[in-house]
């Protein structure tokens, strides 16, 4: 029986997912802009996974608009924000410790001539309100600050430093990358930002869909044009059978937010029991990050050797974050973690259908690779 201990990475579609999109694949396949009633109907299927997503993300569905996944939207929100409220105000402020997606955007702003202040946590790993709102001046576009880091789990204060910034600069536009947060944390878009950024696949929908939520009033500046689809704001025939089934496992899971809150936050704390209890390993996220994400680091193992030990027993984790193909972000030093931890860090985030006795199956196989990986030495 394998081990699934990698949903932040990826998700399992679920079942009612796959319905949806099947449905549309099999009866609905035609073109939403065709103007002929069977159009119509695609349409229809895309409006109703519109209205599912917005009921989930707390806003209207006219301000979704949507996308390949959080990449392509987190480029969309940044580069065209900058691309409308940058002309003159040159100033960009992000974190240190943002997705390379939101990273890459806030690159290419400052190759083409935009001061981008990247603001790091404090000493003690935290981010506080005050210093992300600190250098947001009257020369400054847009800032962007991420809801749940994926490599810890740490929550950002990003509705505190937001309010705060509007209070003092309400023309700056304001970002969130709540990929991780999605349907985990309680939020509603319109109260969290200008533009929220979210993933199918990270919420039991399919890979290649996500969604760009911006307020009424925020021009973008489009990434991809050449056809009127998504208001203009994303050219090209919309993926009706990856929206569906976004918008019906968002629903399914928007239902059993609360709950799953409880399960995973129970499932963390005995994770942090096991793992606390098995020699040489480190817990590493903040005990008040996301139950859904937890960060350790096993000493003198690297990460890789610990990754391949656990996949062939079946129990799959990720180093650090999936996204980096083994490649370090620096972001967990950005935490206050130390290289040599770093160098050993497993990532292991949960779903509703993970349960005590998959962890209990992890600290087990961790405590054999002491014996046969470190004390064979
Ligand atoms: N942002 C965060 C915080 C993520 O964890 C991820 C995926 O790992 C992404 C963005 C990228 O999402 P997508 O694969 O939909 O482009």
């Amino acid at each position: 029986m394998m081990i699934y201990l990698d949903s932040a990475a990826t998700s399992r579609p679920s079942e009612v997912c796959i319905r949806a999109m099947e449905q549309a694949m099999r009866e609905d396949y035609g073109n939403p802009s065709s103007l002929h009633s069977f159009g119509l109907r695609a349409q229809l299927v895309m409006e109703r996974a519109r209205k599912q997503l917005a009921a989930a993300l707390g806003c209207e569905p006219a301000a979704l608009t949507f996308t390949s996944g959080a990449t392509e939207a987190s480029h969309l929100a940044v580069r065209g924000a900058a691309g409308t409220y940058g002309r003159r105000k040159r100033r960009a402020v992000t974190t240190t410790v943002e997705h390379a997606s939101v990273r890459a955007a806030f690159d290419l702003l400052e190759a083409e001539g935009f001061e981008v202040i990247r603001v790091a946590p404090r000493a003690d790993g935290r981010f506080y309100a005050e210093d992300i709102a600190a250098p947001v001046d009257d020369n400054t576009c847009l800032v962007s600050a991420m809801l749940v880091n994926n490599e810890t789990g740490a929550v950002l204060p990003v509705q505190e430093a937001f309010a705060k910034i509007k209070r003092e600069h309400p023309d700056v536009i304001t970002h969130c990358d709540a990929v991780q947060g999605f349907l985990k944390l309680p939020f509603s878009a319109d109260s969290l930002a200008d533009l929220v950024t979210v993933s199918g696949h990270k919420v039991h929908a399919a890979k290649g869909v996500g969604a760009l939520y911006h307020k009424k009033g925020i021009r973008l500046k489009p990434l991809l044009t050449g056809g009127e689809q998504e208001g203009g704001l994303r050219a090209g025939t919309e993926a009706v059978p990856l929206i569906a089934g976004f918008g019906a496992a968002a629903a399914a899971l928007s239902a059993s937010r609360k709950e799953r809150h409880a399960q995973m936050t129970q499932l963390n704390r005995f994770a942090v029991k096991m793992l606390s209890e098995t020699e040489g390993v480190t817990v590493q996220s903040p005990e008040d990050g996301s139950p859904y994400i937890l960060s350790f680091s096993v000493r003198g193992l690297r990460s890789e050797t610990m990754l391949h030990f656990l996949a062939e027993r079946e129990i799959y984790v990720s180093s650090g974050s999936a996204c980096a193909k083994g490649k370090q972000s620096g972001v967990l030093q950005q935490f206050g973690i130390r290289q040599d931890a770093a160098d050993s860090t497993l990532r292991i985030s949960f779903c509703a259908e993970n349960t005590e006795a998959d962890l209990a199956a992890l600290a087990e196989a961790l405590r054999e690779a002491q014996v046969r990986l470190v004390h064979k030495r």
